[in-house]
């Protein structure tokens, strides 16, 4: 029998507001009836993806799949400049989704540049944000794991220091400080964006108050990962899944009354929601699984705020059961 009587999703969960704006740029073009694709997978989320599927919004992988005048969506992790001219040089309508903060990190980068320092950049190499930003800083070296940073950071006069978004502060904040002994001007621009920081923060926060904690988001998913090794840190042990499919068996709530449930910014909050009930249906006590619509509702209901919602704009699909949080 099962021993859960509460789920609580962490606040200012669901999407970033970076992908949730280029999903509302997607839906919108798509809804003024324009041929509307967006390059490269909008957001890692299978349900998402078919969601914009059943609205026409279709994912490519190059800009040659797109017809001449047709849209295409730059999503949130922004391209490389050239990619960009190319689009506009095939004659694509290019709305842009580039995030306002990944924006923000390409002008910085492009004057670290200018100004003739050796850069490095903190990011998950190959990750799409970060081959855009190779773009303009072609010359940057990419670090990740504290392990790479003896062998491939050098000595050098004047070097500067920026981040991809999503990586973890206390990262950025550990290689700040290594890089100090080997330069002699060392500047620093913490692009880390502060969506990732109040992720984490409240992922701790609800940590803190459960027996158990369940991580939603991609396998590969960086920013999910870092939830799941928080949580640890705190002293919750904690399961990372994908979706509430993943869920298929009671044990791993044995025991346990409350359960949190957290995701990274590629999450919508809606995954959430139905994680929540299938935990309540699956490891519920008989009161608890019997109510679990009704409680998951009112844990996404404390948990949803604006920076929550999904999208800002409704379904305009009936297939859409996403949206309208
Ligand atoms: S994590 Fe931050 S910077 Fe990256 S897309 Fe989301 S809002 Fe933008």
């Amino acid at each position: 029998m099962g021993t859960v009587q509460e789920v609580r999703i962490a606040k200012r969960t669901g999407f970033c507001y970076g992908v949730r704006e280029a999903i509302d740029k997607a839906k919108e073009a798509s809804a003024a009836g324009k041929l509307t694709h967006t390059l490269g997978q909008v957001v890692h989320n299978e349900g998402v993806i078919q969601d914009l599927e059943a609205m026409n919004i279709h994912t490519v992988d190059t800009l040659d799949d797109v017809d001449h005048g047709a849209a295409v969506v730059i999503r949130a992790h922004g391209v490389r400049p050239d990619v960009m001219e190319r689009a506009n040089a095939r004659g694509l309508e290019v709305i842009d989704g580039t995030c306002t903060w990944v924006v923000q990190e390409q002008k910085e980068l492009a004057r670290l540049v200018d100004d003739g320092y050796t850069i490095v950049l903190l990011g998950t190499p190959k990750h799409p944000e970060v081959v855009g930003l190779l773009g303009f800083a072609p010359d940057a070296i990419v670090v990740d794991e504290e392990e790479e940073w003896e062998a491939n950071i050098p000595r050098k006069k004047r070097m500067a220091l920026i981040s991809q978004s999503t990586q973890p502060p206390w990262k950025f904040e550990k290689l700040a400080a290594f890089m100090v002994n080997r330069s002699h001007e060392l500047k620093i621009v913490n692009t880390v964006c502060p969506v990732t920081i109040r992720r984490q923060q409240d992922t701790v926060e609800a940590a803190r108050q459960v027996d158990l904690m369940v991580v939603v988001g991609g396998r590969s998913s960086a920013n999910t990962k870092e939830l799941t090794r928080l949580c640890g840190i705190v002293g919750t042990p904690a399961i990372q899944i994908e979706g509430d499919r993943d869920l298929t068996e009671e044990a791993p709530f044995e025991g346990t009354t409350v359960v949190g449930v957290t995701g990274g910014t590629s999450t919508p909050i809606e995954d959430l929601h139905a994680v929540a009930r299938r935990i309540l249906e699956l490891a519920g006590t008989p009161e608890a699984s019997a109510r679990a619509a009704e409680l998951a509702d009112a844990a996404l209901a404390a948990a949803a705020t604006p920076a929550g919602r999904t999208t800002s704009l409704p379904a305009t699909s009936a297939a859409s059961t996403r949206g309208a949080a």
